[in-house]
C-alpha cells in the first residue's frame, strides 16, 4: 500500500506514519532522509542537491520527486511505502502522479491527520527542551520531575524558538497556502482519509489501522 501522510506541522503526523511503517513493514520515507542519506552516499542525486542546500536555496521539485522516485524504486519498497512530508505542493504532487503513472503504480490512500490550529499552537508552546542531551518535555503531558530541569542531566529547560507561538503560526500559514490544497487534490481522487489527530496518539493509530484494513 502507497500511502501520503497529510497534516500541519505538529499535528503528529511523523508519529504516525512510524507507527504505520512498523505495523505493516513498510518503509517510512521522509524527504529530509532522503536527502541525508544521497548527501552522505555523494550520489549524483545527492551533489545536485546539495549544491542547492549550499547556496542556501530550495532543492527544485523536479530534483526532489526524482530522489524521491530513486528511493521508492528500491527493493523494500514493493509491497508499499509511507510517504511523510512529500508532497508538500499541489504541482510535487501532480509531478508524484504522473511518474508513478508510468509503471502504472498510484497512491493508495493520503490519511489527514487533522488538530485545528489552536491545539497545535498550544501543544507546540508547552514543549520545553534540554539542549545539552536533547531530551524534550510538555509542561502538561511530559513534565520533568523538576519543573524548568531535565531529569536526565539536570540542565536547564528551554521554550525552543521554533515552538515558540510567532513561529508555529509562521509555519501552519505556510502549510494552509502551500499543503492543505493537497487535501482537496486527494479527495478528488477518492483516496482521502481523515483522522481526528486531537485524541491520543494510540488511539489515532488505532482509527488509522481500521482504514488501512
Ligand atoms: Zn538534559
Amino acid at each position: 500500500m502507497k500511502i501520503v501522510m497529510l497534516g500541519a506541522p505538529g499535528a503528529g503526523k511523523g508519529t504516525q506514519a512510524s507507527m504505520i511503517a512498523e505495523n505493516f513493514g513498510i518503509p517510512h520515507i521522509s524527504t529530509g532522509d532522503i536527502f541525508r542519506a544521497n548527501i552522505k552516499n555523494g550520489t549524483e542525486l545527492g551533489k545536485e542537491a546539495k549544491a542547492y542546500m549550499d547556496k542556501g536555496e530550495l532543492v527544485p521539485d523536479e530534483l526532489t520527486v526524482r530522489l524521491l522516485l530513486d528511493r521508492v524504486a528500491q527493493d523494500d519498497c514493493k509491497e508499499g511505502y509511507v510517504l511523510d512530508g512529500f508532497p508538500r505542493t499541489i504541482p510535487q504532487a501532480e509531478v508524484l502522479e504522473k511518474e508513478l503513472e508510468k509503471t502504472g503504480d498510484k497512491i493508495d490512500k493520503a490519511v489527514n491527520v487533522d488538530v485545528p490550529d489552536e491545539n497545535i499552537v498550544r501543544r507546540m508552546s508547552g514543549r520545553r527542551a534540554c539542549l545539552k542531551c536533547g531530551a524534550t518535555y510538555h509542561i502538561v503531558h511530559i513534565p520533568p520531575k523538576k519543573e524548568g530541569i531535565c531529569d536526565v542531566c539536570g540542565s536547564e529547560l528551554v521554550l525552543r524558538d521554533d515552538d515558540k507561538e510567532e513561529t508555529v503560526k509562521n509555519r501552519l500559514d505556510v502549510y494552509h497556502k502551500q499543503t492543505s490544497p493537497l487535501i482537496d487534490f486527494y479527495s478528488k481522487r477518492n483516496v482521502l482519509e481523515t483522522v481526528d489527530g486531537t485524541k491520543d496518539s494510540k488511539e489515532v493509530f488505532e482509527d488509522i489501522k481500521k482504514i488501512l484494513k
